[in-house]
């Protein structure tokens, strides 16, 4: 795994260098809105320690900061009433997945049929 590199653009939104459409924030994790949405809900929900991938955060983040996490995007997809309709959560990670911001993050896209996801 890579060392973090604290100019991704996610660390600059987490400094406020860089400006962001918040949707939630908590002691450990911010979430926002995708600045390309890919569906009518898109969200990003990222911690604000500094951890690369879904690998590095389970594996080196606290306890609170692993279930603060999960609960501000649980939370999300019940306040924007997309618990029944359905959602997605994906999490790319490295070069087959493509990830392209090495900070983790979590898309949650609702809002529309997305349909079957194979690759
Ligand atoms: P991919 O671009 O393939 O989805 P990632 O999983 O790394 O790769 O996702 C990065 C996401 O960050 C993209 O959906 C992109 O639109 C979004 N993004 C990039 N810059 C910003 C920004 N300044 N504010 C909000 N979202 C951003």
């Amino acid at each position: 795994m890579p060392d973090y590199d604290d100019q991704n653009i996610f660390a600059r939104i987490l400094r406020g260098e860089i400006p962001n459409d918040t949707v939630a924030e908590s002691d450990h994790t911010l979430a926002f809105n995708d600045i390309i949405p890919q569906a009518p809900l898109h969200v990003l929900v990222i911690p604000k320690g500094a951890y690369v991938d879904y690998a590095d955060f389970h594996a080196n983040a606290s306890d609170a900061e692993i279930a603060d996490f999960h609960r501000v995007a649980a939370d999300i997809c019940a306040d924007h009433g997309v618990t029944d309709t359905g959602f997605r959560t994906i999490s790319n990670a490295g070069e087959h997945g493509v990830q392209e911001v090495p900070h983790f993050h979590l898309h949650i896209l609702a809002g529309r049929p997305l349909g079957r996801m194979l690759a």
